[in-house]
């Protein structure tokens, strides 16, 4: 997000927008003292201005990362949430699923953790990991 201009009660960004290869310049007035949105200009569809909206007043991330597997012929397996949460959960959300460890085998949307940082997510596995064989 770029600032622009401003006014003493106004202040003028350009967002660009994510949700389609287009990516409009959007450009938000915003009062400088609330925060709240005075006008949203240059975006081409609804789709722009309700991204840019939500963007402004409450920033959302899916949190993609991975967990140490036990007994696997991996060490590792990919994690993500399985909906966006808001953007200063992401750092306490990292936190656990830095503390846990799976155990193989491990298939694609295993339930990893429940309610990370009191979220009402999931964190779901988006990678299977086989057991490991014991030869010998
Ligand atoms: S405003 Fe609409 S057309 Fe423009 S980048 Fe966003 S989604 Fe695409």
């Amino acid at each position: 997000m770029e600032q622009n201009t401003s006014d003493s009660d106004h202040a003028v960004e350009n967002l660009t927008c994510i949700v389609c290869p287009r990516s409009c310049v959007i450009k938000v007035e915003r009062d400088k003292e609330t925060g709240s949105i005075i006008s949203l200009d240059n975006a081409l569809c609804k789709r722009g201005k309700v991204w840019a909206t939500r963007e402004l007043l409450n920033p959302v991330r899916i949190v993609c990362s991975s967990v140490r597997v036990l007994g696997g012929a991996e060490s590792l397996t990919g994690v993500k949430t399985d909906q966006p949460v808001p953007k200063e959960k992401i750092i306490p959300v990292m936190n656990v699923i830095r503390n846990c460890v799976m155990r193989a085998p491990v298939s694609v949307g295993d339930m990893v953790i429940e309610n990370p940082a009191d979220t009402q997510c999931r964190i779901i596995a988006t990678r299977s990991v086989a057991a490991r064989q014991i030869t010998g």
